[in-house]
């Protein structure tokens, strides 16, 4: 950084050239642009991803192109060309080391400080004494298991930067007193692998879980780690019966270290694919509906999947969303809870999820679950019996009919039949072949869409509507975030072709708009929220309520 500004941003690469990225600076967080001080600085740290964005954006790609880890899923992001892509991939800058500023502090953690002040993102660290570093490293190796980014050791340097850097070093032998890099050494031990498990992901992909006796790692008794793809199993030619090691990754997440009794005979060349089905038990069958399962290459890794394009795992992405808050809320019901009942066959639809007390005792015996969280999962489903019919219309997961036109949906159905509830009047709608295009905004794509899925999933709503009551009504209560309220329209309208058509709507609602900002108003609705207009600060000084044209869509 030079004059106060960032100018460039690179990466380390082989350590002689990296990639120039400064063209993603703006979007990497703890990272300032500009800094109040205007000489050269430069900085080393590094990009890390959080285990929480790390799952959610690793979700998103094709399960034989997703990331080992969190580290990897950074280093990539950050290089990527594509500056908008790491909007929706948060990665962070930790600074680590102030490499050279005029006047640089002489003692390490001075240099810190001021990496601190400058308003960067700057690594944990603390300053002791020799006589109690021991006990220091062992305060800091807790911390790390509770950190929400991975950690894999910690450096310890000399205060006496000055000092530190005066001492001689080369490659072979470096200056310890600079800095010197502990790595955790993983607890491993060792275990003998029962079985290897397949549990189908909802791409229908089929991925092994070493299955082994039980082993106390970091405090925890672990049984099971994932091997993650076909290739991993055949290099570690890991068979029933070895013996081996295992440990926590990043002190984490359960791992394979070591096959004691692999004889290396896959890689080899001395076992056939053929051979390998039968030598590492790779079932030919899928474990969920029985089809049969087929090996494929993907950029030289080997993956399994189930062939049924109808395979209930491939429900498992509709039952998570089904389950989501801003559907019908089963609160609990995450994606690993997902795939575990469907990979045992207790759940193949959306009906199954209130049927789950027929397995209730094998639910409870089951990895991950237990007493405590079935009683749980049981009250969550439970909860969820009455669904609203928005919500409810949106788990369906209908292609082309989202939350917006769930919402149309039940605006025109409550002008239609206002007395009859939302779902009793929309299948007496869809059976009478009720052409949905009438709707403002509801298209021919999404009718033809609407109309087929119903065609096809009668059978199901059916069933699923004798488990839930949808029982919702058209009332004064759903307009009334509206209707006798008075709203002044103001500025630019980007979802009604003008401010007159809003003005209309509002009206159709039962409320009242005026021409400008007084006692009697109730709310402002402007986009510009921060506008310094006549109307906002009016609004501001009355303690008026502005909202955005969004935020007025979502009052009906
Ligand atoms: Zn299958």
């Amino acid at each position: 950084m030079t004059g106060g500004k960032l100018q460039v941003l690179a990466t380390r690469g082989n350590g002689e050239t990296g990639s120039d990225i400064t063209h993603n600076a703006p979007y990497i967080r703890g990272l300032p642009m500009t800094i109040p001080y205007h000489g050269k600085v430069v900085v080393r740290g590094e990009a890390v991803m959080s285990y929480a964005d790390f799952k959610r954006v690793n979700a998103r790609f094709p399960e034989e192109e997703q990331y080992r880890n969190p580290r990897n899923l950074a280093n990539a992001t950050v290089k990527l060309y594509d500056s908008n892509l790491l909007k929706n991939r948060p990665v962070a800058f930790v600074a680590f080391r102030l490499v050279a500023m005029e006047g640089l502090p002489g003692s390490f953690h001075k240099q810190l400080s001021v990496l601190n002040t400058l308003g960067f993102n700057v690594v944990e660290h603390t300053t002791c004494p020799a006589s109690v570093l021991a006990d220091t490293l062992e305060t800091y190796t807790r911390m790390a298991e509770s950190y929400p980014y991975p950690v894999d050791g910690l450096v310890v340097a000399a205060n006496d930067a000055a000092y530190a850097d005066e001492q001689p070093g080369t490659g072979k032998f470096p200056n310890k007193l600079s800095g010197y890099a502990l790595k955790w050494a993983d607890e491993t031990e060792e275990t003998v692998l029962r079985d290897i498990e397949w549990s189908a992901s909802r791409t229908g992909l089929l991925n092994p879980i070493a299955v082994f006796d039980p082993v106390e790692l970091e405090g925890t008794t672990v049984s099971r780690a994932t091997l993650h793809n076909v290739s991993y199993v055949l290099e570690k030619d890991l068979k029933a019966g070895d013996r081996i090691t295992v440990y926590k990754a990043n002190k984490i997440i359960p791992a394979v270290d070591e096959n004691l009794d692999a004889d290396g005979a896959f890689s080899k060349g001395g076992v056939s694919l053929m051979q390998a089905y039968a030598r590492y038990l790779l079932p030919m069958k899928c474990p969920v509906c029985g089809a049969n399962t087929s090996l494929f290459e993907s950029n030289g890794t080997l993956f399994l999947k189930c062939l049924n394009e109808d395979c209930a795992a491939k429900k498992i992405g509709a039952l998570v969303h089904y389950a989501e808050r801003d559907c019908v809320n089963i609160a609990g019901l995450s994606e690993s809870k997902v795939t575990a009942l469907v990979n045992r066959g207790f759940l193949k639809g959306f009906v199954d999820l209130y049927r789950l007390g027929q397995y209730r005792d094998e639910i409870i015996a089951m990895d991950g679950f237990g007493e405590k969280s079935y009683a749980q999962l049981q009250k969550a489903v439970q909860a969820s019996r009455a669904p609203s019919f928005v919500p409810f219309i949106h788990a369906l997961g209908i292609p082309n009919i989202g939350k917006g036109q769930a919402k149309l949906l039940r605006n025109w159905l409550g002008e239609m039949y206002p007395d009859t509830a939302y779902m009793d009047s929309f299948l007496d709608a869809a059976a009478h072949g009720v052409d949905f295009t009438v709707i403002d905004g509801f298209g021919s794509v999404m009718d033809k869409s609407l109309k087929e899925w119903l065609c096809q999933n009668m059978q199901m709503l059916t069933e699923l509507l004798m488990e839930l009551e949808v029982t919702e009504k058209p009332s004064g209560n759903v307009l009334s975030a509206i209707s006798g309220k008075t709203f002044v329209v103001t500025g630019k309208v980007t979802h009604f072709a003008n401010r007159d058509e809003i003005r209309a709507k509002i009206e159709t609602f039962g409320g009242r708009t005026a021409g400008s900002v007084s006692k009697n108003t109730d709310f402002l609705i402007n986009n510009d929220v921060e506008s310094t207009s006549g109307k906002n600060r009016k609004a501001k000084e009355l303690g008026i309520p502005i909202i955005s044209e969004e935020e007025f869509l979502s009052m009906y």
